[in-house]
């Protein structure tokens, strides 16, 4: 067995860094747009970037960044698909694979097969941030999607008319039926940018994405005027960010990016990405010192031993977790049920001395945990840790 296979074996995710869906209820709202924009945006940062083109009915990404669509994607030596990179940005796509502009007709299982495929199957390297561009809607197919993949957060794009946004809301429904984190909302074509003076007039309501973000309670991240020469980049396969990157549009690419981008982050925190082995030793990700006033849902460090799993937080706190609540705690779909919330997982099933065997970051808001009993699918959210119980002081 090769090492690659040993870790691929137990995590193929490791190493792709934060996975962030980029959504919208309806299609046509600039979703495919956004992702490619953003994605340039992002690497603009010095991120190292991926996206996964999952629109799978109609693969516009190749040809908004001007891949050429009908050239087969090559093969590593390890029969990886190696991805095709346009503007720094690496890139799969199912055009790419049918090698024509016809929507794939695929069934539920086929979708979660390919997009299973896109992730694990391709020679991705080693990632910052993963782009997913889910296919427009909030049905089955989304559902199956997002929850097919321990994604760390999810935008939703919409465009300001009152239909559009109240699809907005089945959206963010949908998504947080299976736990995935709201990154925010992005209003797009929210104000005509005019080509000769760049004056923005707004055609539509104004706000209208902000006051939906506020009633349901995610961040907005900004709204995103028409502007012609967005549509010119798309068609030429060089987004707009490139070719003019101070119109008010690439700006406000460029904030979403800055929301959302992974090295952004407050005070200290741990090292990541980090993949510890736990026999290895208590402590393998490198720590930090706790700060005062210091964020209560971002951990400094972590360490494990014979009592549990020790996490210190940035504001001072810290606290031991039980590797078996820390079992029976696992939120993925085989031991939770994602639509009722209720445990699937039957505890007597799990050992009293089950350990934790692997603990890897994914993105800057979760951990991964692979346990004894060879279960590695839960991801655990920072708050969701914190807020779990502690092992009591007699028990330490
Ligand atoms: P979706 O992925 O949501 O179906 P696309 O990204 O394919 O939408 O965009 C649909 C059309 O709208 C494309 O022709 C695109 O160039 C255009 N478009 C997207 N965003 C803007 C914008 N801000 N200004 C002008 N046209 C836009």
């Amino acid at each position: 067995m090769t090492d690659t296979d040993q870790t691929g074996s137990t995590s193929p995710l490791a190493g792709l860094g934060r996975m962030i869906a980029v959504s919208s209820g309806k299609g046509g709202v600039g979703k495919s747009t956004l992702t490619a924009n953003l994605a340039l945006a992002l690497a603009g940062q010095g991120l190292r970037v991926g996206v996964v083109d999952a629109d799978l009915y109609g693969p516009s990404i190749p040809g908004m960044l001007g891949i050429p669509g009908d050239q087969p994607p090559a093969m590593s030596p390890a029969k990886k698909v190696i991805p095709a990179q346009a503007h720094g940005v690496k890139v799969i796509s199912m055009a790419m694979l049918s090698g024509d502009d016809k929507p794939a007709i695929l069934r539920g299982p086929m979708v979660t097969k390919y997009l299973q495929m896109f992730i694990t199957q391709v020679d991705w390297g080693t990632l910052d941030v993963l782009l997913l561009d889910l296919p427009p809607g909030t049905g089955d197919i989304q559902l199956t999607l997002a929850q097919a993949f321990p994604l760390s957060g999810a935008l939703v794009v919409s465009t300001p008319q009152d239909v559009s946004l109240k699809i907005v809301r089945r959206g963010l429904r949908m998504l947080e039926q299976v736990n995935v984190p709201i990154l925010g909302v992005v209003e797009n074509m929210s104000g005509f940018t005019c080509p000769s003076c760049g004056e923005v007039t707004h055609i539509f309501h104004q706000g209208g994405g902000q006051k939906i973000a506020d009633s349901l309670n995610v961040p907005f991240l900004g709204s995103i005027p028409l502007d012609p020469a967005v549509v010119d980049g798309g068609d030429a396969g060089r987004p707009l960010i490139l070719d003019a990157p101070d119109s008010p549009a690439a700006q406000a690419y460029r904030a979403v990016a800055a929301a959302i981008g992974g090295k952004e982050q407050d005070g200290p925190g741990l090292a990541v990405p980090f993949d510890w082995q736990v026999a290895q030793g208590s402590g393998q990700p490198a720590g930090a010192a706790a700060i005062e006033g210091g964020d209560p849902e971002r951990p400094v460090a972590l360490e494990y031993d014979t009592s549990g799993l020790h996490i210190r937080w940035q504001d001072g706190g810290e606290q031991v977790i039980d590797p078996r609540d820390l079992r029976l705690a696992c939120q993925c779909a085989a031991c939770r049920d994602e639509m009722s919330g209720q445990r699937l997982l039957d505890p007597a099933s799990v050992a009293l001395d089950i350990q934790p065997t692997r603990i890897w970051s994914v993105g800057n808001y979760a951990i991964g945990v692979a346990f004894s009993d060879g279960h590695s699918s839960g991801i655990y959210t920072f708050p969701a840790l914190r807020a779990m119980k502690q092992v009591e002081a007699e028990d330490v």
